[in-house]
């Protein structure tokens, strides 16, 4: 059943976008309007034409095909099959989309054994803890690791999958009820809900927009109404922290070498990190790794003092921080190495 969907104005401005053909962008769309709420939609491109193209008989059924690899490529959606029948889950789709009433998926999920679908979850994420709000490989690997549900790729970035609700509470692997987190966080929350967890540790906010795990699954969502400023809430979070996240590790790293630098407004230097998120395209993962290596680089650690110069010099600084870190490749598209699973702590 096809359902309204909305448009939100940074769809037009993302790159990704101005990529594709118009065709592609309007199937990119219309697969919204035949996806569930989770965003999984029916992926055989003959469906996919039939319901949003029906009057265009000389579309040739290749050219859709040929727009979903394209789309999967672009990590726009993952392509899955189960029992033969051909699904996509659209990446991205609900920070596209505000759901108001969200609706149990009438499709099946993809499996959490998957290794490209695990990683775009972290990939959605942006490599952000979703209980520590910090890049998933901050921290040395802590004890009893590896775990379920981790990821360690060449570079020693190592992220882990966290069920929002816990399976062992019937929590689902739909990627709702799916979240990036460090392996810390992962072990020391357990089965325990979020909230025990945070206030553990003592980090829970009474009344905090910005508790993790405010994404509802859909077993919450049979007894629950999200308000629309709940639902705006969940959907613009993750890209607000980001760009907090990273313009505060800049701050702290050149405060290790230089303890009185006067502290800058972190707002005006997290737009300017959003601006290379949204508009130059630069991943969480890749912006914390130049940040790194330029605050190391006897040279550079003078001249990158501020977000503007870091945009300013981000081509040069990420070019000679590769140069340095042979086989350290982009976050977004890293070669994994190992996936363990001997101990479950979900
Ligand atoms: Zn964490």
């Amino acid at each position: 059943m096809a359902r309204t969907r909305s448009i939100k104005p940074e769809f037009w401005s993302d790159e990704k976008i101005g990529d594709l053909s118009h065709m592609e962008r309007l199937l990119f769309i219309g697969m919204w309007t035949f996806a569930d709420d989770e965003g999984i939609v029916k992926g055989h491109p003959s469906y996919l034409k039939s319901n949003i193209f029906p009057y265009d008989d000389k579309l040739p059924i290749k050219d859709i095909e040929n727009a979903i690899e394209k789309f999967s490529k672009l990590r726009m959606v993952f392509k899955y099959k189960n029992n033969g029948q051909n699904y996509l889950w659209i990446v991205k789709f609900r920070i596209y989309q505000r759901i108001d009433k969200p609706q149990k998926s009438s499709n099946p999920c993809p499996s959490i054994q998957n290794l490209e679908y695990k990683k775009l979850i972290f990939y959605r994420d942006g490599d952000v803890c979703h209980l520590c709000h910090r890049i998933t490989n901050l921290d040395p690997k802590p004890s009893g690791y590896p775990f379920s549900h981790t990821v360690e790729y060449d570079d020693g970035l190592i992220s882990s999958i966290d069920h929002i609700i816990p399976r062992s509470k019937n929590g689902s692997d739909f990627p709702s009820n799916l979240a990036t987190a460090c392996c810390h966080c992962n072990k020391g929350r357990g089965n325990r809900s979020i909230e025990d967890f945070l206030k553990s540790n003592g980090t829970f906010q009474e009344g905090s927009k910005n508790i993790p795990g405010t994404i509802k699954d859909e077993t919450e969502t049979e007894t629950e109404t999200e308000t629309e400023t709940e639902t705006e809430t969940e959907t613009e979070t993750p890209a607000e922290r980001d760009e907090l996240i990273l313009a505060t590790f800049l701050f702290e790293e050149i405060k290790k070498r230089k303890p009185d630098f006067k502290k800058p407004s972190l707002k005006n230097w997290a737009m300017e990190i959003d601006r290379m998120m949204r508009i130059d395209n630069r991943s969480p993962g890749v912006i914390k790794t130049v940040i790194e290596w330029c605050q190391k680089d006897s040279f550079w650690q003078n001249n990158i003092l501020s977000a503007e110069k870091l945009r300013k010099h981000f081509d040069a600084l990420e070019l000679k921080s590769k140069g340095e870190n042979i086989g350290r490749n982009k976050p977004d598209n890293r070669p994994s190495i190992t996936e363990n699973f001997p101990i479950d702590v979900q």
